[in-house]
């Protein structure tokens, strides 16, 4: 992967950037994704956040290569600290973190978002979690997209500000990613189908205290609604 060439999953977060705005991508790593994106002239100015130094160094490096250090600044900082309130940025994307880091990102820096209009998140696991954040701090899911990347499943999350009435099922599984029901949407869930399942025979040999019988009882309705999306019946 390099700044002409992303990997299928960081294009796929780009693709969701909107022409010309004012980026911070938090946990940038290398800085790929803006250092991309102001290669095809599609942002205006950037931020590339991490609190890693390694990482801030490399991000910091690749961005001066390209010389974007005009227009991309690297600064290392802890999640949405990287956002200050002069720098007007109206597009976040926080990418290849886990649904929970993202939220606690999300969570703990929420008071930087004035500006912001648009939050692309891709969790590699429990997107319901950024989701739930979501429906609780006046965002709603414009878009979702899920992909198969070298046998891995990715989400794609598009928030914008908006306030709607979600059910259980369109927080597990994506408000829109459920409507699309695709061949990767189909392949990511009956692959979690299964792993329910194996819990729940695990389940079956401990103590039945109430704890298990709750958790038993989550995973089966779970997997009731997961069963409903995939055979249409749930509308
Ligand atoms: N966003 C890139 C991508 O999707 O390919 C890099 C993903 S990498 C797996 C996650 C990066 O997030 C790491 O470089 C890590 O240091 C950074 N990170 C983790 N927690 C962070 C936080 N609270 N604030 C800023 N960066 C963070």
């Amino acid at each position: 992967m390099n700044t002409n060439q992303l990997s299928e999953r960081l294009a796929m977060v780009a693709s969701f950037v909107p022409n010309q705005t004012v980026l911070a991508d938090i946990g940038s790593d290398h800085a790929y994704l803006p250092c991309y994106l102001m290669n095809k002239g599609k942002i205006r100015k950037a931020i590339a956040g991490e609190v890693v130094t390694g990482p801030f160094e490399a991000a910091t490096r690749n961005v001066d290569l390209h010389g974007f250090a005009d227009r991309i600044e690297v600064r290392l900082a802890n999640g949405l600290q990287a956002i200050e309130d002069a720098d007007h940025v109206e597009t976040v994307t926080i990418a290849g973190m886990g649904g929970t880091l993202i939220t606690s990102i999300l969570e703990a820096g929420k008071n930087r978002l004035k500006h912001v209009q648009r939050i692309i998140a891709q969790p590699n696991l429990h997107a319901i979690a950024i989701r739930e954040w979501a429906v609780a701090n006046g965002f709603i899911i414009v878009d979702e997209e899920i992909l198969q990347e070298d046998s891995k499943i990715y989400e794609v999350l598009v928030l914008e500000r908006g306030t709607a009435d979600y059910t259980r099922t369109d927080l597990l599984v994506g408000p829109v990613l459920r409507r699309k029901l695709s061949t990767v949407f189909r392949a990511k869930w009956e692959r979690e189908m299964l792993e329910w399942q194996r819990v729940i025979k695990a389940l079956d040999n401990a103590e039945p205290t109430e704890e298990i019988k709750q958790k038993k009882a989550n995973i089966q309705e779970n997997i009731e609604l997961v069963r409903k999306v995939l055979a249409h019946e749930e509308k």
